[in-house]
């Protein structure tokens, strides 16, 4: 992702939403941008943690190690996790780190010195009330261990709150682990009942932790999952495929290619099948201007990050497949992250079925505030959320004085 599509996003948001240039600029600027160079073995690597917006709450988002890290995309993801925190409506800011590094190549010892060193380049601008960083692509609870107990060595304190997504044994909260694909499951059903559909096909691309999680959860609530992908390839059948036989076909094998009970179909062909519900989980820009007029669901659930091009977006709407955009579809992950912070400053930790009904209600309740917009608006379901998100950020900084 680039930071100017995020410019050329504002730009249409803007008018719809009426912002003048102010509005727009301040949406537009990270409030910091902090970078350094780690250096682990000899080898020197970038590291990024850009600071959006925090006129809602502390700045909050994850920290990604991958090769293609740079700041422009860290900038993108920042400003992504600031509307991603005020459509959860959860009292947080966004930010997001980032190092340029392929993870894939270093021991394990080697990423618990780069993650060290992560915290003493900017130690000084996080903390539990001013930046609270999380999981993201390739980084892990047991990072975010080492990363919390890095902080307390430097700044002399206990501070779990300091970073969320930790295992249970270090102050991480339960559900956690399928909270994104169970936050998306939640916002399905209500969607459902809104327009009335019954039918419970459902597609799942992806087989990492959100789609893997949805395609168990959704099982368990009664639908009938036909088809399930990873990348290297997808399988299907009409009568439904078994999840926990799938789930140890994919640990023992590799993938869910080798699952026996059922054809093999491409990666784009599951995306067109005949089935009431498509969740793309893995990647972005899969759903474009050339296959949206194929899809066939009538609700896709966005647990991956941008798997909807803006031209694929008009199509669905005019075909009137509803959209559940990424900032509210995935943002259960970060919701249960709130919920580790708070149990983290109250010392006090809540029990998974506490966690669950708490998360059903900000989830419901996020969703819900976002249908009303849109029932009778003519923008699609995704514009009304932008829009709704950034709202609350202007009227946050408003209150604050600050525009
Ligand atoms: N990296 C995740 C996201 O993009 C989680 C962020 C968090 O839990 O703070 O939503």
């Amino acid at each position: 992702m680039e930071y100017a599509s995020i410019i050329n996003f504002l730009e249409k948001i803007g008018k719809i939403a009426n912002l003048d240039e102010a509005e727009l600029e301040l949406l537009k600027t990270p409030q910091h941008i902090h970078q350094a160079e780690l250096e682990v073995s000899g080898k020197k690597y970038p590291a990024f943690r850009v600071q959006h917006n925090n006129a809602r709450g502390p700045f909050k988002g994850g920290i990604r190690f991958h090769p293609e890290v740079n700041l422009d995309e860290v900038k993108a993801l920042a400003f992504w996790m600031s509307l991603k925190t005020a459509t959860a409506d959860i009292p947080l800011g966004g930010g997001k780190g980032g190092i340029t590094v392929n993870p894939k190549e270093l021991s394990k010892e080697e990423i618990e010195e780069l993650s060290r060193a992560y915290v003493k380049a900017f130690y000084k601008v996080i903390g539990p009330q001013v930046d609270i960083p999380a999981p993201d692509v390739y980084t892990t609870p047991e990072i975010m261990a080492w990363i919390r107990d890095e902080y307390e060595k430097l700044v002399g304190e206990k501070a779990p709150g300091v970073i969320t997504g930790k295992p249970i044994e270090a102050g991480g909260s339960l559900v956690r682990d399928i909270a994104t694909a169970l936050g998306g499951v939640y916002v399905l059903e209500e969607a459902m009942k809104k327009i009335g559909l019954s039918e419970k096909t459902v597609a799942v691309q992806g087989f990492g932790n959100a789609g893997m999680n949805a395609a168990k959860l959704l099982a368990e609530r009664g639908f009938n999952v036909v088809a399930v992908s990873d990348s290297k390839g997808g399988i299907l059948n009409n009568n439904g495929l078994n999840i926990g036989e799938l789930i140890k076909t994919k640990s023992e094998t590799g993938s869910v290619v080798n699952y026996s009970d059922a054809e093999k179909i491409s990666n784009a062909e599951l995306l067109e099948l005949d089935v009431a519900v498509l969740v793309p989980s893995a990647l972005a820009n899969v759903i474009t201007a050339e296959n949206a007029g194929n899809v066939k669901a009538k609700v896709v659930v966005e647990l991956a990050n941008g798997p909807t091009t803006s031209g694929a977006d008009e199509i669905l709407h005019s075909n009137n497949v509803l959209v559940l955009p990424d900032i509210l579809a995935n943002a259960g992950g970060v919701t249960v992250s709130y919920f580790e912070w708070l149990q983290n400053n109250e010392d006090y930790y809540w029990d998974a079925e506490t966690v669950k009904t708490k998360l059903k209600e900000k989830m419901i309740s996020a969703f819900e505030q976002i249908w009303q917009k849109y029932s009778g608006s003519e923008h699609d379901f995704r514009t009304n959320t932008y829009v709704l998100a950034v709202k609350k950020i202007l009227d946050a900084e408003r209150a604050r004085g600050r525009l």
